[in-house]
């Protein structure tokens, strides 16, 4: 779940602690944007004068809650190719239950958001570099969650058959090191997408699972009313793909959620 602090975010996160307790969540876990330095898409996240309060806030609202819900301490952090130093650091500093790793910079100025006025033309190259940062990102040991792996397809470049070497290469480079990938609901309310469906796609979650990939559900709230958004439709197609069990993470050990709570635990 994400904070106001990130600037696309709304809702005090008392409201989202209170959503998880409403849904009869177990647990759920705050992981908004980290800071960059030098103000690096400033608009986007936290600033670094901010993050301490951000852990302090997390910190008080798992007392403030215990007994009704479990509040988690996570980080969404993005990997930007020649800051790990930087990163290193910054995750050293707090003690996270988990730290989720997107990439959204293809270079230091490259972010998401421009990506389809520059690789319209390429898409190709797009997951080229995409997948190799990933899977950087993989063996860097930054992180314990691999967020929205094909989140490419949000700027209108889907990968395709073309890119299926790629996604399989870093499936199993994920499988190999241990790392989790998160299903994440926030596409299905994506009008960007030119179908609602999870990050990733139903048959990469399939191929993921065939590989080996630990898996968890996370909504990417950005709002109160997004927690815990649309599981019950995650929950059926996991059943249907046959995954018993789900990853949960505590002070960035994985532990397993018990087969019948996981589908419903985690937010
Ligand atoms: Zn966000
Ligand atoms: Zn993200």
């Amino acid at each position: 779940m994400h904070t106001p602090l990130c600037k696309h975010a709304t809702g005090p996160m008392e409201a989202c602690v209170e959503r998880g307790i409403e849904l009869g969540l177990r647990a759920i876990g705050f992981a908004d944007h980290n800071p960059l330095p030098d103000g690096r898409g400033a608009d986007v996240r936290m600033a670094e004068s901010e993050l301490d309060g951000y852990v302090q806030k997390v910190l008080d609202l798992q007392c403030r809650y215990h007994g009704k819900i479990e509040v988690l301490l996570g980080l969404e952090m993005d990997y930007v190719e020649g800051l790990e130093p930087y990163l290193e650091k910054q995750i050293a500093r707090y003690p996270w239950d988990y730290v989720i790793g997107g990439v959204h910079y293809l270079d230091a100025d490259c972010r998401m958001s421009s990506w389809p006025r520059k690789f319209k033309g390429d898409v190709g190259w797009l997951h080229r570099r995409y997948f190799e940062l990933m899977r950087k990102m993989v063996r860097s040991g930054l992180c314990d969650i691999v967020a929205h792996f094909d989140v490419p397809k949000r700027s209108g470049c889907p990968p395709t058959g073309a890119q299926a070497g790629e996604i399989t290469r870093t499936l199993q480079e994920i499988a190999c090191v241990g790392l989790c990938m998160e299903i994440n609901t926030s596409g299905y309310r994506h009008a960007e997408l030119a179908e609602p469906e999870t990050y990733p796609s139903a048959a990469i979650v399939e191929q993921a699972m065939a590989a080996g990939v630990t898996l968890m559900v996370n909504s990417d709230a950005h709002a109160p009313d997004q927690v815990g958004f649309r599981f019950a439709e995650v929950e059926s197609l996991l059943r249907r793909k046959g995954c018993t069990r789900l990853a949960g993470f505590r002070q960035r050990k994985r532990e397993w959620l018990e087969p019948e709570a996981s589908l419903t635990a985690m937010a």
